[in-house]
């Protein structure tokens, strides 16, 4: 064997071990259309590499070259960042008042003075909202869907009865140590105790719901929070949970996450609460702060076209907590993640497979104050209860939630380095699973119908 064609298995190695490991883990991720799709690309390799290398002479010099080629093409789309943009940081202007969600909005009886009061001042809203009402969240009967039902009737249990636990008393004796160790002590105790990832930000009067409309407190009560840090953590989803959105697994897995990140939060909210400080946790059904815009300027991710928070490893595949505290701690200082708005502004994938219309296209537009995309809540929310899930397929299809493996990974890296490599990716991405990829199954412990 020549050198030149021992050069070209050499070469040809690294590509051959990134292919056969990116076809696997698509055929682990039920993603079989992708996996087909490398592995062919990897078995075309082999047999051009087999075919070259019995030739020899030129033909394996050429081949070398192509690959060494290859490699250039790769690393230019890989390392060259492209035009830098910078802007500043986006931050609403004036608070969000938490009567405004739909979940709300859906808890108020139509006979409720609060009722009255809501849609007097929000009339707009009022047509859409009463045909959510007429939808009913209980058109399941298959046996998968009843048993999804039981276990998010677990998760969303157990987080209502955290909700006594989110406050109370500091113990009078303070442990004082410098901002930088309690700082790293806090991150540390929240992964201990079940978070993902961890992040530190000073609390801003925006970050606060100006007004109760689900939380603990009576409607339509100023809230009032005088902490001055919030610390918001993450918790994973599992994948396998959510492919099959927008049927019922995503559901329940929704509410396991809930009630995982809800846990979390109580104890370390109880563990700053024992060291002599105030602090409360911000959960599922008793929040007085906007998650996602804390876990943003905590350092945690940015959000992305979705409204969801774009995490580096899992994308939106996470779900949040938060705790205020007014123990002093060292905050992150955030700055916009140019690489991910502009990906959410190429791709528009989960704008394309949202069963509700909900999602815009486009790039962002001003709203109080800030850049941002918006869903249309009214319509998610009227794609749930039609569905009778959670939904979650905008999280299914993004090209971000992949498994936390190292060929997503590297991919992932090129996408925050390179403007070049992003352009290249949203091709990518439509040719291994289609512009509009199709539920995958769900879990093989749940029984099937019969
Ligand atoms: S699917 Fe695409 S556009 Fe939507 S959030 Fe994910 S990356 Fe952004
Ligand atoms: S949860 Fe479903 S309906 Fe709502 S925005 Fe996502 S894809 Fe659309």
């Amino acid at each position: 064997m020549s050198i030149t064609t021992i050069a070209l298995i050499l070469a040809a190695l690294p590509l051959f071990f990134f292919l056969a490991s990116f076809a696997s883990i698509s055929f682990r991720e039920q993603e079989r259309r992708a996996g087909w799709k490398v592995l062919g690309s990897l078995l075309m390799l082999t047999a051009s590499a087999t075919v070259v290398a019995w030739l020899g002479g030129i033909a394996a010099q050429a081949a070398l070259y192509a690959m060494l080629g290859l490699y250039i093409l790769l690393a230019f789309l890989f390392f060259v960042p492209g035009k830098k943009h910078q802007e500043p940081a986006q931050h609403p202007r004036r608070r969000y008042d938490e009567r405004r969600i739909m979940f709300a909005r859906m808890r108020m009886r139509p006979d409720s003075t609060n009722y009255q009061d809501y849609y007097r001042q929000h009339p707009e809203d009022l047509a859409g909202d009463e045909a959510i009402r007429q939808n009913s969240w209980h058109n399941r009967q298959e046996l998968s869907s009843r048993l999804m039902d039981a276990a998010a009737h677990a998760s969303f249990a157990a987080v209502g009865s955290l909700r006594s636990l989110v406050d109370g008393e500091a113990a009078p004796d303070k442990i004082d140590i410098p901002a930088e160790e309690r700082t790293a002590y806090l991150c540390g105790l929240a992964k201990f105790f079940g978070a993902l990832d961890v992040g530190v930000t000073a609390l801003k009067p925006v970050h606060i719901y100006s007004h109760v409309g689900r939380g603990a407190g009576e409607w339509g009560q100023e809230i009032a929070l005088n902490h001055t840090h919030a610390i918001a953590l993450t918790t994973e989803m599992a994948r396998e949970n959510i492919i099959s959105a927008p049927r019922q697994p995503v559901m329940a897995e929704s509410a396991r996450q809930y009630a995982r990140a809800g846990l979390t939060a109580v104890m370390l909210a109880a563990a700053i609460r024992a060291m002599g400080y105030e602090a409360r946790a911000h959960i599922d059904g008793s929040y007085q702060v906007i998650c996602p815009l804390v876990a943003r300027d905590a350092g945690l991710g940015e959000i992305g076209r979705m409204g969801l928070l774009m995490t580096p490893r899992q994308g939106p595949r996470v779900r949040l907590a938060v705790v205020t505290t007014n123990l002093p701690l060292q905050a992150h200082d955030y700055q916009p993640d140019h690489a991910i708005i502009d990906f959410c502004n190429r791709c528009n994938v989960c704008a394309a497979n949202c069963p509700g219309k909900a999602i815009p296209t486009g790039e962002r537009i001003m709203i109080n104050g800030a850049l941002r995309w918006q869903i249309d809540q009214q319509r998610c929310y009227h794609f749930w209860t039609r569905a009778g899930t959670d939904c979650g397929r905008c999280m299914a299809v993004c090209p971000l939630a992949h498994s936390d493996h190292w060929t997503h990974n590297l991919l992932q890296q090129g996408i925050q380095r390179s403007a070049a490599f992003r352009q290249t990716y949203v091709k990518l991405d439509r040719w291994l699973y289609g512009a509009h990829p199709q539920p995958k199954g769900a879990p093989a412990w749940l029984p099937r119908d019969h």
